[in-house]
């Protein structure tokens, strides 16, 4: 059996040595494929131990490559069919911190995995084909799974703060409806492991660039005084901003039901026996992806 234990707001699921979590609201839909990674059951060493899909100096693309395969075989292995998920159907994004929303078809099969890309600055990925598989990476950023279950489509962001800021999920949202004629209240949407509030500490010109950008957003906020700086007098200060609340906020002004928003509640940062954490391994962390897949 596969779910190895089932939270509140999660599931962990096991294969062999691979895990990963998913929403049980998604679970609940069976033409539907979805997860998150964790560090477990790869093949990485050092600092990324084990399951990494991030590049970096102590990386090998011949490992991020073997790693996608045993997530391909664990996710199979869980349908019980051989080859359901392999990476010749996966499309992976070019995240730059950008909202661009790439609609995805046949011909980008295996791009950014097996195939060079031929797109570029895509951090967010739509289709409504069977059987493509797409792919986001993850370390701190936060993961939004979108499904439409009536126009059968599904979206994947990687909405980190400067995806949050520019509004991402709304992209994602707007595009779908474009070209999947998808109707917002119909939207079931994740939000996967990411920094928790009290984790996303930032200076000033951060939380200044959200409080402009929507006021109602600086309710989101908490402000911390550090001090006074010794060689100005002025006063310093952290603001502590809840990028999940954030992100439903954006979705929720999209015309998603505040019902359909599920939220695993999982802090990559606070969990280091599940996650990789950019600002808990200060930047030597390895990466986890999302996955989502319509059953062919
Ligand atoms: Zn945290």
């Amino acid at each position: 059996m596969a779910i190895i234990n089932t939270e509140e707001n999660y599931r962990l699921h096991q294969e062999g040595e691979v895990k990963w979590v998913t929403f049980p609201e998604l679970d609940a839909y069976p033409e539907l494929v979805h997860a998150f990674t964790t560090r477990h059951g790869g093949v990485s060493t050092g600092e990324k131990t084990s399951l990494n899909f991030g590049k970096g100096p102590d990386e090998t693309w011949d490992n991020i490559l073997e790693n996608y395969r045993i997530l391909a075989a664990a996710l199979s292995e869980e349908a019980g069919k051989a080859g359901f998920v392999n990476r010749e159907h996966m499309v992976r994004t070019d995240q730059t911190h950008t909202a661009n929303v790439l609609t995805v078809t046949e011909e980008h099969l295996s791009m950014g995995i097996l195939r060079e890309r031929e797109y570029t600055n895509i951090d967010g990925l739509i289709t409504n084909k069977r059987g493509l598989t797409l792919i986001t990476s993850h370390a701190d950023c936060n993961a939004l799974f979108f499904y439409d279950p009536k126009q059968q489509a599904i979206g994947l962001a990687h909405s980190g703060w400067k995806g949050t800021l520019q509004e991402i999920g709304a992209q994602i949202i707007r595009q779908m409806s474009t070209e999947f004629d998808t109707q917002p209240e119909d939207l079931i949407v994740g939000i996967g492991p990411a920094l928790c509030q009290t984790c996303f500490e930032v200076d000033e010109d951060v939380a200044q660039k959200f409080y402009q950008k929507n006021p109602a957003w600086k309710t989101m906020a908490f402000q911390r005084e550090i001090g006074i700086c010794s060689e100005t007098g002025e006063e310093r200060r952290k603001h502590y901003i809840d990028l999940k609340s954030v992100v439903r906020e954006t979705l929720m002004r999209s015309g998603v039901k505040s019902e359909n928003i599920h939220d695993m509640g999982l802090c990559s940062k606070c969990r280091p026996d599940l996650f990789y954490s950019y600002r808990g391994q200060k930047g030597k962390n390895g990466n986890m992806v999302s996955v989502m897949m319509l059953r062919p």
